[in-house]
């Protein structure tokens, strides 16, 4: 069967169509549909995505061979509608080639215009317009163009400048003006001789004259632009994959840079910064496309009202304004009124916000480009809220053109997009926990809470945190840390306190003795002030300034509409009341995960569990656990309260003990001195509680079936708290989850721990509350093994932390170093930490679900590892009938969102 390649469009006929994206590219999907919708566009064509793909396997020669006569035909097809010939010296046809993937990547090669140019050419331009400058501005801009993107001619150093400018800014110089549209016909006429000089210098070929060469490099360059490190760079960034391929688009000229009757200019249908419905956009007299983005000149607005809102802002008169920057509504009001009719139609027609290209050519408006407008997230969620107000999509359609992750742009401090352009970069970590944070750097984390009780904003810098750190991180204004991933230490505890974090930034050194961190031999001590992007994994120098997030009320209105269609609850993990309330505040319902170590950290708290940690036999373990239990109880009864009447799922304590010893001489003399016995004995105790692979090691529902009255205690201090507030009139609805269970013995033996225990605590209190008994899966063989355990289990929890750990055998501490690679290297797509792996892990969710319910119909199922707020994954949970996702506060109206699509796609 014979491969179509290449799509035509032109004169209100296309071949393709806007469902053709993935074929087409955006760009080209849309240019066809413009032509059906009776939108002015210039004819041309598309040599399609698979076109690419093809290149990319079978080269250059065999790829043009394959799509020459298509290709050919196409060309013809432009000239007969333009009544123009490609290379003539009458009437040339000229063309612009644009390449143009499935999304829109700025990684790759930008535009050709003015293609078909040459001496011959030029002389039929003149002809046909009788405007010698206007096509001898065209001449040079081609060879400009084609020079820097498809010949590749820049500048050789970094310090110099770009050899095309350069020889403008020659020209300019020697003729004393300071616009190019002063230059004359003859200074035009010489750049285009010193331009392809330029080029015959660095290439060492002579320009190619002939318009079919010029073609075919462009093509070629298109093509060759998909693989450039850019490109390849954008893709791993933005998860694109890179079997899609880009298409190339050729389009007959029209030309913005004829005259004072001509211009070209962008615009959106509504304000991608706010989503506010007002039409904006910028244009240029007189010029081409890429004059508007090149900021030479000043673009003016399109709108009068943009125009003057613009006046303010510039501090330019309304005298100066009218006079010397008029808005095109104002200039050319025939045109603006078809451009206005022409946006509205474009924007109903595609039901979203669009970001368009047009040009002027001597009075005639021609649309070069519609396409989705990128936006920030108060701006989607405003446009979708408002269209649904407007009756132009429905309450559905409003909740899918969402993306979830952006949301988070909205919850927490963001820098101000004025001072981040200017802000140096000293380094990139990874975007840990989102948000924006300028402090001072302290490098210990008792030093940062004092920094802090000073009033000083800080930034806590370390080469990893340890749960040692946690006073430190929450006094914090962000964190910063050299090694670790997404799920390092740092960044789960950051991403739970809503606290900024970039974690893994590998380029830079900490010493800790010199209080020095030097990035690239460049030092910072103690006390000088940098700035963290949470939300790029960007470190800035100095301090950058930040606003406050705004919850406005399109926010809410969004999660309503979400609420009203997602069947999966939503919880968080949470432990702190005053991080409880912040994730009801953003819609939780329920903790899915209460990490119960997180509670041991500080202060008395840590002493008694020190205490514990070293005691002998179980006498000493128990007087220990009895100072932690009020400690705990009160703990509960404030997160209970915090959450009262939705479900708390408690987790007994799961990490290794050694993660409570202090590891640093000073810190060991510090408890010794606290606990009364000599550094020795600290030593000793630390030593004995080394493991080699501690994530594998002593910690889960093995401490508590080595140590049984640890289970003890926490099960007595849950039910006591419940029933305590239960006195005051408060409900509580406590699920005890049993952690890292392997087998179903292990299950059992705790339950039974927990079971008597509350039995007790209800025959001492003489009084009842209700309550479950569940565990975690994460480990492999647990979800293998999951009817047997689901038989006594209440509930289950998929811990995929552990899980994904455990299934790829990665550890989740060390795999920060080779992750990267791997994603580059496209071994994995994703972080699997970060994005469930559906694929493998996944099946392990999927077998286990199905079994926990073959014997337990009713089993309640959720999810509370780390992947609980990531999109993609609360879509699987979803599919597979859980009943919940858990995930950090912040993450919340995140997975309300994502649910209620995943719903919406079912
Ligand atoms: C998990 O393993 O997914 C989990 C939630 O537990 P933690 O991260 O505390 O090990
Ligand atoms: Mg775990």
């Amino acid at each position: 069967m014979n491969v179509k390649r290449v799509y035509t469009f032109g004169n209100k006929l296309a071949e393709g169509k806007a469902e053709m994206k993935n074929l087409l590219g955006g760009k080209g999907a849309n240019l066809a549909e413009m032509n059906l919708i009776d939108v002015p566009v210039p004819p041309g064509f598309t040599i399609t995505t698979d076109t690419c793909t093809e290149y990319n396997t079978l080269g250059r020669e065999k790829v043009i061979e394959l799509i020459k006569s298509e290709v050919e035909a196409a060309v013809a097809n432009i000239e007969n509608i333009m009544g123009a010939r490609f290379g003539s010296n009458e009437n040339p046809c000229l063309v612009s080639v644009r390449s143009g993937a499935r999304v829109s990547m700025p990684g790759m090669m930008d535009t050709v215009l003015n293609l078909g140019m040459n001496d011959n050419a030029v002389e039929g331009l003149i002809a046909k317009t009788g405007n010698a400058r206007f096509a001898w501005d065209s001449y040079r801009r081609f060879v400009q163009m084609y020079g820097g993107v498809v010949l590749g001619v820049e500048a050789q150093h970094k310090e110099d400048h770009d050899p095309f400018e350069e020889i403008i800014s020659k020209a300019k110089q020697a003729k004393g003006v300071e616009n190019d549209t002063e230059l004359s016909v003859d200074d035009l006429k010489q750049m285009v001789l010193d331009f392809k000089a330029a080029c015959k210098a660095q290439t060492g070929k002579d320009f190619p004259n002939d318009p079919w060469e010029q073609l075919w490099g462009s093509i070629c360059a298109v093509f060759d632009s998909w693989n450039t490190s850019r490109a390849i760079y954008y893709r791993t960034m933005h998860q694109i994959p890179g079997e899609w391929g880009t298409a190339v688009n050729v389009q007959a000229m029209v030309y913005g840079n004829m005259g004072d009757n001509s211009g070209t200019g962008v615009a959106f249908t509504r304000d991608a910064a706010t989503g506010e419905n007002i039409f904006n956009g910028e244009y240029l007299i007189n010029a081409q496309g890429e004059d508007v983005v090149a900021g030479v000149r000043t673009p003016q607005q399109i709108t009068l009202e943009g125009s003057k809102r613009w006046a303010v802002l510039a501090g330019v008169s309304e005298e100066d304004r009218a006079a010397k920057f008029p808005s095109l509504e104002e200039l050319m009001p025939a045109v603006y009124a078809e451009l206005n009719t022409t946006q509205n139609n474009l924007e109903k027609h595609y039901k979203d916000m669009q970001d368009l290209e047009f040009t002027i050519q001597d009075g005639k408006l021609w649309m070069l480009q519609t396409r989705n407008g990128k936006r920030t997230a108060a701006a989607m969620v405003r446009i979708a809220v408002e269209f649904v107000k407007e009756g132009m999509v429905d309450e559905k359609k409003a909740i899918l053109m969402q993306e979830p992750a952006k949301l988070d742009e909205l919850l927490h401090p963001v820098f101000d997009k004025e001072a981040i352009k200017s802000a140096k970069v000293l380094a990139k970590g990874l975007p840990a926990s989102p948000g924006a944070a300028t402090g001072q750097i302290c490098f210990f984390a008792d030093e940062a809470t004092e920094m802090a009780s000073e009033g000083k904003d800080v930034i806590l810098v370390r080469i990893e945190t340890s749960p040692e750190d946690l006073a430190g991180m929450d006094a914090a204004k962000g964190i910063l840390t050299a090694r670790g991933g997404m799920t390092s230490h740092a960044a789960v505890v950051a991403r739970g306190m809503g606290k900024c974090c970039v974690s893994g930034a590998g380029s830079i050194q900490i010493n800790y003795k010199t209080r020095i961190m030097s990035i690239d031999g460049v030092q910072y001590n103690e006390g000088d002030f940098i700035s963290l992007n949470g939300t790029t994994g960007e470190v800035y120098e100095g301090k950058t300034a930040t606003i406050d997030p705004e919850l406005s009320g399109y926010f809410g209105d969004i999660m309503k509409l979400a609420d009203k269609y997602r069947t999966l609850n939503v919880r968080t993990n949470a432990e702190t009341g005053r991080d409880c309330k912040v994730a009801r505040d953003f819609g939780a319902e329920g903790i899915g995960l209460c990490r119960t170590e997180h509670m041991f950290f500080e202060g008395e708290r840590l002493i008694a569990m020190r205490e514990m940690i070293l005691a002998d036999d179980e006498i000493g373990r128990r007087k220990a656990l009895d100072k932690l239990l009020p400690i705990q109880r009160n703990d509960f009864k404030s997160v209970f309260s915090a959450m009262a009447d939705l479900p708390v799922t408690v987790r007994l304590l799961d990490p290794p003990l050694h993660e409570f010893i202090p590891h640093e001489d000073a810190n060991q003399k510090e408890m010794a001195d606290e606990m009364g016995v000599s550094i020795d004995v600290i030593k000793q105790k630390v030593n004995d509680l080394h493991e080699f692979n501690p994530m594998l090691g002593h910690r889960g529902c093995r401490l508590g079936n080595t140590y049984p009255e640890i289970t003890e205690m926490q099960a007595r201090a849950i039910i006591e708290a419940a029933l305590e507030l239960k006195s005051e009139g408060i409900t509580a609805i406590p699920e005890i989850m049993i952690p890292l269970i392997g087998t179903v013995k292990e299950f059992e033996m705790q339950e039974k721990i927990v079971r008597t225990t509350i039995e007790k605590v209800f025959e001492e209190k003489a009084d009842k509350i209700d309550y479950l008994v569940g565990t975690m899966i994460e480990i492999p063989r647990a979800a293998l093994t999951s009817d047997e355990i689901a038989k006594l289990a209440e509930f289950f929890s998929f811990g995929t932390n552990d899980l994904t750990q455990m299934a790829f055998g990665y550890s989740r501490d060390d795999a920060g170093k080779f992750l990267p690679i791997y994603i580059e290297k496209g071994i994995l797509k994703n972080d699997p930490f970060q994005v469930l792996d559906q694929e493998g892990v996944g099946q392990l969710v999927e077998m286990s679900v199905e079994k926990g319910r073959s014997t337990r119909a009713k089993l309640k199922i959720g999810i509370c590892g780390e992947h609980g707020g990531e999109p993609s994954s609360v879509e699987f949970c979803h599919r597979v009938g859980m009943d919940y996702v858990s995930c950090s506060p912040f993450r919340v109206p995140i997975a309300r969102l994502a649910a209620a699509q995943a719903a919406l796609r079912d």
